[in-house]
């Protein structure tokens, strides 16, 4: 398969007309990120590709990464949550899908943002995404009210991207190696351009994988400060699954990195890689999920703002 490259963004509207209020976004705006809070709700289990950094296995009440949650929740527990959290936490302003899967895999991510925009017009609609759907759904975002954007682009060199990605599924069919990635590619492209096109603000999460795109993370800040991004996050890898033998990045190596891609487009330096059933302002809610009465049996996900108070009830065969 021939990737085709989408033209520059010449018209880009994005990074010039936000339709956003970024000043109340903790993960667009430094000064936010403190003040204000998100809640992640984790509604979307399946992905469609393989990265060789992730791993979703585990529901660790302890771990906080991307890809983990105590469990999924359906799009009727989602607005229960949701309802519940604002009612407690007055500075949440953001909703969000952040997995534990791909956002877009899942046909209850746009459900629950339909169903949001009508119950909470107030909250910032915020979706992070690997790309790979997003030509093929922007209109079911848009219609949803989806805002702000999140892609993860780690690469837009096919001697680099191949080596960071297992496999990618699409349509039915299995892709690996250079087609996998130069398919990605051009979903990722086409998808940043359009959403840019359309007003999104986007941002763009880039996994620094040293030895692997730890030199080419410049060149993928100028292809997508190009189509219209925003904003780039570049996010130190940890090392697991395939790509558990490779060290974490130094503090030293990302801020190099940052530093560099900070010459071409805005950098967003405060995020601290938060789980897909995160709530609360960041840094104040408890990492999410604690053990709750008779833990053995059953766990509660229980955020310091809810007092206490379970917001969802978690079963140990709960299914992630
Ligand atoms: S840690 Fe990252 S994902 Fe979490 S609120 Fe901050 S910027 Fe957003």
């Amino acid at each position: 398969m021939e990737p085709t490259e989408p033209r520059p963004n010449s018209e880009c509207q994005g990074s010039c007309i936000p339709k956003v209020d970024l000043s109340n976004h903790p993960c667009y705006s430094r000064a936010a990120h403190f003040r204000f809070g998100r809640i992640h709700v984790p509604v979307a289990p399946r992905c469609n590709i393989q990265c060789n950094y992730c791993i979703r296995k585990y529901a660790c009440p302890n771990e906080n990464r991307p890809g983990v949650t105590m469990r999924v929740i359906s799009p009727d527990e989602a607005m229960n949550t949701i309802r519940d959290a604002v009612a407690k936490e007055p500075r949440i302003r953001v909703l969000g899908v952040a997995g534990p899967g791909d956002a877009l895999a899942n046909d209850p991510t746009i459900e629950t943002f339909a169903r949001a925009k009508e119950e909470f017009p107030q909250l910032t609609r915020c979706m992070s995404t690997n790309g790979l759907l997003l030509p093929d759904r922007i209109d079911d975002i848009d219609r949803a009210g989806v805002t702000a954007l999140t892609i993860t682009i780690n690469a837009v060199d096919p001697a680099i991207g191949e080596q960071i990605y297992a496999h990618v599924r699409y349509k039915g069919v299995t892709y690996r190696g250079r087609e996998a990635f130069a398919l990605l590619h051009r979903q990722q492209m086409e998808g940043l351009r359009e959403a840019a096109m359309r007003g999104m603000v986007v941002k763009v999460n880039s996994v620094l994988i040293p030895g692997v795109n730890d030199r080419h993370l410049v060149e993928v800040a100028r292809k997508v400060r190009d189509l219209g991004a925003y904003i780039m996050n570049i996010i130190p890898m940890l090392p697991l699954a395939k790509f558990k033998d490779i060290p974490e990045p130094s503090l030293a190596d990302v801020n190099r990195v940052r530093n560099e891609c900070g010459q071409i487009i805005q950098q967003f330096r405060n995020c601290t890689r938060c789980r897909a059933d995160a709530i609360g302002v960041p840094g104040e809610e408890g990492s999410g999920c604690g053990a709750g009465a008779g833990a053995a049996k059953e766990k509660t996900c229980t955020p310091k703002f809810m007092g206490g108070k379970a917001i969802v009830r978690l079963k140990p065969t709960d299914p992630i």
